[in-house]
């Protein structure tokens, strides 16, 4: 019993916990904005920007609080024991995800649809209810699909190699982690349409970047985001040398092409420094603490007992791990891990300037965060706890510093 009490009064302070921040959030908007970034919205989109980003996170700590009292209820009734059958390993395992899936895919669809109105009515959303119905229905198979195999990969592997499974259960996740990364760009297209990069003075500059550095060019690729959002990115694919490079079609309209260049040379920079393998890594120390906590609940067998289950319920261990205890691993896990994010991102912003795009990277930063209708003074606080990018006041300051750095370096090496 005691197992239960400790377990929802963890998933109530975690709850509190992450309160607190969207607090912290919610109220960024009456920060004042740094000078360096004051001319990002002039006054009329700046009002309109602080009404949207209190929609937002105001959705977003209802949408927390629904799903925290749903749980709560589920735990604390022993809901998850009440529709799963009694006897068997495989069919209460099928029965709980699914019903899981269930639960927090209603949940989730409500408001996925409520995120899309608002962003609806300020002009972001270009997807039509078809898209995000057909979206909603893949994530949720692809997510049930996994989520199965997960479940019993674990249940099948327990059963024949005991505790050995800790080590095999983390090679497990380790595959499944590769295969999710090699097959990411094949996993895109089934929510994308790629098209390769028309020939011209973009093409040219970005293949010069690359080639630069001796890499080797698989393919620019243009991804048709405007589908869905008018939200501008780019991305670093491939293993090895040899890179494919993909640009949201909304970055295209938005830039122009020195913009583009300095963006590319940024992505190009976590190329460069190796930032893709070290975040596997980092996914590495996440795994482990994913297996560790599972292997704890399955080691010790009472774990589903004090929830009502009569016998073991593999499902039910990942849900409990998945919902209460991996994202209490998290707050502190993500505490180092957003630092180290954030100094990549400075890094990468200087190899951006070293390739000669400083202004460049300067105002398509300003364009993306008008774009994106990023926030322009976020608690100092949430910054530090979890931000993987610094605030664009920050990355701007750190921009000049290197660019005046480097003319002063020119200078220096200058005889007398
Ligand atoms: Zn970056």
């Amino acid at each position: 019993m005691e197992l239960k009490i400790f377990a929802l009064v963890l998933f109530t302070l975690l709850t509190a916990w992450n309160l607190f921040l969207e607090i912290l959030d919610y109220k960024a908007a009456d920060n004042p904005v740094p000078l360096n970034v004051i001319d990002v919205y002039d006054r009329k989109t700046y009002k309109k920007w602080q009404s949207y980003h209190r929609e937002k996170v105001g959705l977003s700590i209802v949408s927390m609080l629904v799903s925290f009292l749903v749980l709560f209820m589920l735990f604390q009734f022993d809901l998850f024991a009440k529709v799963s059958p009694e006897k068997g390993i495989y069919l209460p395992i099928l029965v709980l995800v699914f019903f899981d899936t269930l639960v927090e895919g209603v949940i989730g669809v409500i408001f996925s649809f409520v995120n899309m109105t608002i962003e609806e009515k300020y002009g972001f959303n270009k997807s039509t209810m078809e898209t995000f119905a057909q979206d909603q229905v893949k994530e949720l198979v692809i997510g049930f699909v996994l989520n199965l195999f997960l479940a019993f990969a674990l249940a099948a592997l327990h059963r024949w190699l005991g505790d050995w499974i800790l080590v095999l259960f983390a090679a497990l996740m380790l595959c499944v982690m590769l295969l999710v990364s090699f097959l990411y760009p094949w996993l895109s297209k089934i929510f994308n349409h790629f098209t390769p990069l028309e020939d011209g003075e973009l093409k040219d500059k970005l293949t010069a970047l690359l080639t630069g550095h001796g890499y080797k060019v698989r393919g620019i690729m243009v991804m048709d985001a405007s589908r869905r959002t008018t939200k501008s990115n780019a991305y670093f694919t491939g293993f090895g040398k040899s890179k494919t490079i993909v640009l949201y079609d909304t970055l295209l309209s938005a830039l122009t092409t020195d913009e583009i260049c300095a963006v590319f040379a940024h992505e190009m920079g976590h190329g460069l420094h190796m930032d893709t393998l070290k975040n596997q890594l980092i996914n590495l120390g996440n795994i482990a603490g994913m297996v560790l906590l599972l292997w704890l609940h399955v080691h010790f067998a009472g774990s589903c007992a004090p929830f009502g289950f009569a016998s073991f319920n593999y499902a039910f261990v990942m849900i409990l791990v998945g919902t209460i205890y991996m994202p209490v691993f998290s707050v502190f896990y993500d505490i180092l891990t957003s630092r180290h994010s954030r100094r990549a991102e400075f890094a990468a912003d200087a190899q951006a300037v070293q390739e000669g795009y400083a202004d460049a990277l300067v105002s398509a930063l300003k364009k993306i965060n008008r774009e994106d209708f990023g926030t322009l003074s976020p608690h100092p606080l949430t910054v530090l706890l979890s931000y993987s990018h610094p605030t664009l006041s920050q990355r701007i300051t750190a921009i000049e510093a290197k660019k005046k750095e480097m003319q002063h370096g020119e200078h220096s090496t200058e005889p007398d």
